[in-house]
C-alpha cells in the first residue's frame, strides 16, 4: 500500500510537471509558422526556471523510480515514464458496451472476460481502438461502460482510446461529452500523441477528416518529423483500418478500407523508411484480428473485443489464417530498442475462458541511421 501511495504522489507530481512541459511545447507548436515575439521568449524563460525547479521537486520516493515525463522538448501532448524495462501494454478494440441483454451487439460474457483477464496482465496501459460503447450519445452504455470497466479502473491503468465511428453514435455533442467525461487526460483532444520511454503514439481520430493535407494529416506529419531521437518504436493508432482484407460485398459483411486511410497508410510507409525507430500501425472497426506488413510497416487490425464477430478472407501468406470469430487482446511486451508483439485469442464461452498465444512476432529498432532532414 505504501508503494501504491509513493507511486501515486510521484504521478500527481509527474502531472504537475508534463503540464508545464506542455506549455512549453504548445508556444513551440504555434512559431512554427510566426516569429517568437519577445513576450513568448519571457515566457520560455519563465517556464524553463519553473521546470527546473519542479524537476527537482520530482524526487522519486523510497528507491521507487518514479514516472516523469520524456526528455525536454518531447514535442508529445502526454508525456510519461516507464517505471522500468521491460514494460508491457495492451491494445484492443470495438467493445461495444451496452445493455448486457442485447447479445446482437455485443457478447458481454466475452467482454467481461477479456476486461477481468486484462486487467489480470497488470500492463502499465491499455489502447482502445474505438467503439467503446454501441452508442455514444446514450447514457445507459456508457453505465455498463462504467460497471464493466471498474476491474480497469481498480488495476490503476492509463487508458489512450481512439475515437470510433459508434462513439459518437447519435448526437455527436453529447457522445463527445460522455466520452470526454470518461478521459479527462485527453483535455477535450479528439486526436492526440503520448510519448512513453522509447515508445511514441499517434492516436488518431477518423470520424474527422484525415484526407491528404487535412489539419490531423499534417499534424501526423510534423510530429513523424520531429521524433525525439531515442524514440524506438512509433504505434499510429486509429479505428479506420489503412489495410484490412476485409470487405463490405463480403458475404459475411464487415468493412473495407477507405480512401484516406489507405493514403495515410502510404504516407506514413513512406516516412517510416528513413526511421530507426519500427512503425506499427495499430486500427479496429473490423470485428476480427489482422496482421499485414508492407513497406516495412506492420499493420494490426483488432477489433475482438466483444463486438458481433467479422470473418474477413484469410490468405495463405498472411501472418494470422485462422477462420471463425477471434475475439482477443493485443500483448505488447517493450524493452530497449526491441518489442515483442502477443495477441492472445479468447477460446471458449467466457466462463470457462482459455488464452492462447495464436499469433506473435519480434522486433527491434532499426540498424540504419535516421533520415537526413
Ligand atoms: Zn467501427
Amino acid at each position: 500500500m505504501g508503494n501504491d501511495r509513493n507511486r501515486g504522489l510521484a504521478e500527481k507530481k509527474s502531472q504537475v510537471v508534463s503540464r508545464i512541459k506542455k506549455l512549453i511545447s504548445a508556444p513551440f507548436a504555434s512559431s512554427l509558422s510566426s516569429k517568437p515575439s519577445r513576450a513568448r521568449l519571457l515566457l520560455a524563460f519563465f517556464i524553463l526556471l519553473l521546470t527546473g525547479v519542479a524537476s527537482f521537486w520530482n524526487v522519486p520516493a523510497f528507491g521507487e523510480s518514479a514516472r516523469k515525463n520524456g526528455s525536454a522538448g518531447a514535442p508529445a501532448d502526454i508525456a510519461l515514464t516507464p517505471l522500468g524495462y521491460p514494460f508491457t501494454f495492451i491494445a484492443y478494440g470495438d467493445i461495444r458496451f451496452t445493455d448486457p441483454s442485447d447479445t446482437e451487439a455485443s457478447n458481454a460474457t466475452l467482454r467481461t472476460a477479456l476486461v477481468e483477464r486484462i486487467a489480470q496482465e497488470k500492463p502499465e496501459f491499455l489502447v482502445l481502438t474505438g467503439d467503446l460503447v454501441m452508442r455514444g450519445d446514450d447514457l445507459k452504455d456508457w453505465d455498463a461502460f462504467d460497471q464493466e470497466t471498474k476491474p480497469l479502473r481498480n488495476a490503476n491503468l492509463e487508458i489512450f482510446p481512439a475515437l470510433g465511428n459508434h462513439d459518437l453514435e447519435g448526437s455527436e455533442a453529447k457522445a463527445l461529452a460522455n466520452y470526454f467525461q470518461r478521459f479527462p487526460h485527453l483535455q477535450q483532444r479528439r486526436w492526440y500523441s503520448v510519448r512513453y520511454g522509447n515508445c511514441y503514439l499517434l492516436i488518431l481520430d477518423s470520424e474527422s477528416d484525415v484526407l491528404r493535407g487535412s489539419v490531423q494529416w499534417r499534424w501526423l506529419e510534423a510530429q513523424l518529423d520531429q521524433l525525439p531521437e531515442e524514440i524506438d518504436f512509433v504505434f499510429v493508432v486509429l479505428h479506420h483500418p489503412p489495410f484490412t482484407r476485409s470487405s463490405k460485398h463480403a458475404p459475411d459483411g464487415g468493412h473495407s478500407a477507405r480512401g484516406q486511410e489507405k493514403r495515410l497508410g502510404r504516407m506514413i510507409e513512406g516516412r517510416a523508411k528513413g526511421m530507426r525507430a519500427q512503425v506499427i500501425v495499430i486500427a479496429g472497426h473490423i470485428h476480427n484480428y489482422e496482421r499485414y506488413e508492407r513497406n516495412g510497416l506492420m499493420y494490426v487490425v483488432t477489433g475482438g473485443g466483444g463486438a458481433e464477430p467479422y470473418l474477413p478472407k484469410r490468405f495463405p501468406k498472411d501472418f494470422y489464417t485462422q477462420p471463425g470469430p477471434t475475439y482477443h487482446y493485443c500483448k505488447l511486451t517493450i524493452d530497449q530498442q526491441k518489442l515483442r508483439f502477443e495477441m492472445v485469442k479468447l477460446e471458449g464461452d467466457g466462463r470457462d475462458a482459455r488464452w492462447r498465444v495464436e499469433d506473435s512476432f519480434e522486433w527491434r529498432v532499426k540498424r540504419k541511421g535516421r533520415r537526413e532532414r
